[in-house]
């Protein structure tokens, strides 16, 4: 084995190096033969000597003297450097970092040396992919009150478990845990999420499973800003939705209503979503929930299922149709049926106005199109359209 001081030089020189992995100028990466941004040029010196003595001190190494700490250390360097990785062959560390993480899931209580790796696992997004067991088993410990980590270390676990969905929409996805206020548990804010600081609190001290409701509730909301940005539409609620997220810019009624919020298309997918993803997610770590209780954790109880495709929204205290008020707010912003292609199933631009398709334009869109998966949604936007035409029409007429 390594002696102490010679470990300790060798971890703050890893530190080092991995803290000088992102140039400080700009945010690029290093040239790891030159030491010098690969986007501004910035030469650092640090980063330069770290490596130098990271070469020499492996370099009159054996795999012998390397402990399960240094691996992970190893694990970390080689993936941000291939060269480093092709030095590091001889000590073969993907197969001890494997071996060091299928050792931890066979053992349910954790000393202090384990706690130290978990955090190392836990710190860092290189093991995202590889922790997943690991990860649940240590929350499952947390649900059934046999957890013997830090709550520090829990929240980074949970933080994997978010990450590891949400980094596959968006690279930038991020994952907080703060003080939200009285009555909110969770926010979504574009591919970010924040957990209330009490809900994490309970879970730590008392197993409480609020918590996955919670965050696959707002995961749902960022797999929706996802679908929305890609133009992505499956039904008319789809379009639904867009517009009533789009027209909370202009009224924040529609959004923060009570009367609104149980109807918001938004917070019923995500109600419903995190109603399945929970169940299905402690199941996977053999725990049963009463259905009741599911049902009330997830607030699926809250809202009114009979009618999703209720238009009507409350705002300064009268109904207002979304389709009308849309009518209205898209009129002059072109810009949005540029950003959100999919707007143009119902909409098209007139003498520099945005405007709903008619009937028979869109009876012609439906006629070009040949996914066959669409044919519903064109139905319901026909039918819309004819409602729509009728009603015009009989105002006109009482007009005369
Ligand atoms: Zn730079
Ligand atoms: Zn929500």
């Amino acid at each position: 084995m390594l002696d102490i001081n010679c470990k300790q030089n060798l971890i703050d020189s890893f530190n080092t190096y991995f803290n000088n992995s992102i140039c400080k100028c700009c945010g690029g990466t290093y040239d790891y033969k030159t030491f010098n941004c690969r986007y501004c040029g910035d030469f650092n010196e640090k980063l330069k000597t770290s490596h130098e003595n990271i070469d020499s001190l492996l370099s009159k190494l054996t795999k012998d003297d390397l402990d399960k700490e240094l691996y992970l250390y190893l694990y970390k360097a080689s993936s941000i450097n291939e060269d480093l990785k092709k030095e590091f062959a001889q000590f073969d560390v993907d197969i001890e970092v494997d071996k060091i993480i299928n050792e931890l899931q066979e053992s349910s209580s954790y000393n202090k040396e384990d706690g130290k790796l978990i955090d190392f696992i836990f710190s860092d997004d290189l093991f995202l992919e590889k922790d997943k067991i690991l990860r649940d088993l240590i929350l499952r410990n947390v649900i059934l009150i046999k957890n013997t980590l830090s709550k520090e270390i829990i929240e980074k676990v949970v933080s994997h478990l978010v990450l590891s969905s949400t980094r596959k929409i968006s690279k930038n996805s991020n994952f907080f845990i703060s003080d939200l206020g009285e009555e909110i548990s969770g926010s979504a804010f574009y591919y970010n999420i924040c957990l209330d600081r009490k809900e994490m609190d309970s879970f730590y001290d008392n197993g409480d499973i609020q918590i996955f409701f919670t965050l696959f509730h707002e995961m749902s909301h960022i797999y929706r800003t996802y679908l929305e940005s890609k133009g992505m539409v499956n039904s008319i609620y789809d379009l639904l939705a867009l517009k009533e997220r789009l027209l909370s810019k202009y009224s924040l009624d529609i959004y923060l209503n009570d009367n609104n919020y149980v109807k918001n298309l938004h917070e019923i997918e995500a109600n419903v979503n995190s109603y399945y993803l929970a169940v299905n997610y402690l199941k996977s770590l053999g725990l049963e929930i009463d259905n009741e209780y599911a049902l009330t954790l997830s607030s699926v109880v809250n809202n009114d299922l009979t009618n999703v495709a209720d238009p009507f929204r409350e705002i300064d205290g009268e109904l207002v149709n979304i389709n009308d008020l849309f009518k209205e707010f898209i009129e002059d912003r072109k810009d949005l049926l540029d950003k959100y292609p999919q707007l143009h199933y119902e909409f098209k631009e007139e003498d520099g106005k945005v405007v709903y398709k008619s009937k028979m334009e869109l009876v012609d869109d439906y006629l070009l199109c040949d996914d066959n998966n669409l044919e519903e949604l064109y139905l319901c936007l026909i039918d819309n359209a004819a409602k729509n035409e009728k009603m015009i029409e009989k105002n006109n007429s009482k007009e005369v």
